[in-house]
């Protein structure tokens, strides 16, 4: 996987992503990053890559022709046109799916805006995916390129240190993951459940597959509905949620 930062601020991005498992992970050739500076394109004599919007209103606007220059002169360099994801408030939430469809990709560009955004031109004229880490306004869309690369790159195979830990974790199948505990087995006096002492690999994912269950429904009951759960699970689910109702109350006495 090869990703290109379309950014103002390339030192923002490549020191964010050079250390710990992503950095581990370009040194083994497994992806690289790279940042374009868009600053680079302007034909401005001044660097000058922002103006005041057309209309009125507060703040500057990025320009057109700087963004779109360094995304064409990037499909030159590879003879391909990558995927352009624009991070932006406007776009899709971010999430596992996303991220699972887009690990596949060989090559992708992440468009990080700034001040009050791009001119739509540019974004008409190279975006492919409008995407948001959430419904909030960040300064620019670096942390989200960043926050979206990791989550990529975990799914890329050798990347984490077994290529099954991906697979158990929150979000994978729509379930939260288990509560994990290490060494020593009591801590202020709380002590590891005892199932997991036991070496019984049987019960033991019997009872990280019902603590998935149990906090997914406490947490983000939300997910359940789209989570494939067997015919056992989905009984121990409906007595989970009985218990909780007869907790709050509600056994319709
Ligand atoms: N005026 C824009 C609007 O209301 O949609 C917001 C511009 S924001 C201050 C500047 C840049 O930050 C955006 O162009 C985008 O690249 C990035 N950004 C801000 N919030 C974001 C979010 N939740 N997800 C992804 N990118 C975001």
């Amino acid at each position: 996987m090869n990703y290109h930062i379309l950014t103002l601020f390339p030192e923002m991005v490549l020191g964010g992503l050079s250390t710990s498992i992503i950095g581990r992970a370009q040194e083994k050739g497994l992806l690289s990053v790279e940042a374009i500076n868009i600053r680079d394109y302007t034909k401005e004599k001044h660097g000058h890559v922002d103006d005041t919007p057309y209309g009125g209103g507060a703040g500057m606007v990025m320009q057109a022709a700087p963004v779109c220059d360094a995304y064409e002169a990037l499909c030159a360099r590879l003879g391909r046109r990558p995927r352009v994801l624009y991070m932006t408030p406007q776009g899709r939430v971010f999430n596992q799916q996303i991220a699972a469809e887009l690990s596949a990709e060989e090559d992708l560009v992440f468009l990080c805006g700034h001040y009050e955004g791009i001119d739509e031109r540019a974004l008409e004229r190279i975006v492919t995916d409008n995407l948001s880490i959430g419904d909030y306004v960040l300064t620019g869309g670096e942390l989200p390129a960043m926050v979206m690369i990791d989550c990529i790159s975990r799914l890329i195979p050798g990347v984490l240190g077994s290529d099954t830990s991906a697979e158990i974790e929150s979000f994978h199948d729509n379930l939260l993951e288990y509560p994990q505990y290490t060494r020593p087995e009591v801590y202020e006096g709380m002590r590891v459940p005892e199932v997991l002492l036991s070496g019984h690999h049987a019960n033991i994912e019997l009872w990280r597959r019902r603590q998935s269950i149990r906090r997914t429904l406490e947490r983000r009951p939300d997910l359940l509905e789209r989570a494939q759960l067997t015919k056992k699970e989905q009984e121990y689910l409906e007595s989970i949620m009985r218990e909780c109702g007869e907790e709050n109350g509600e056994n319709g006495e």
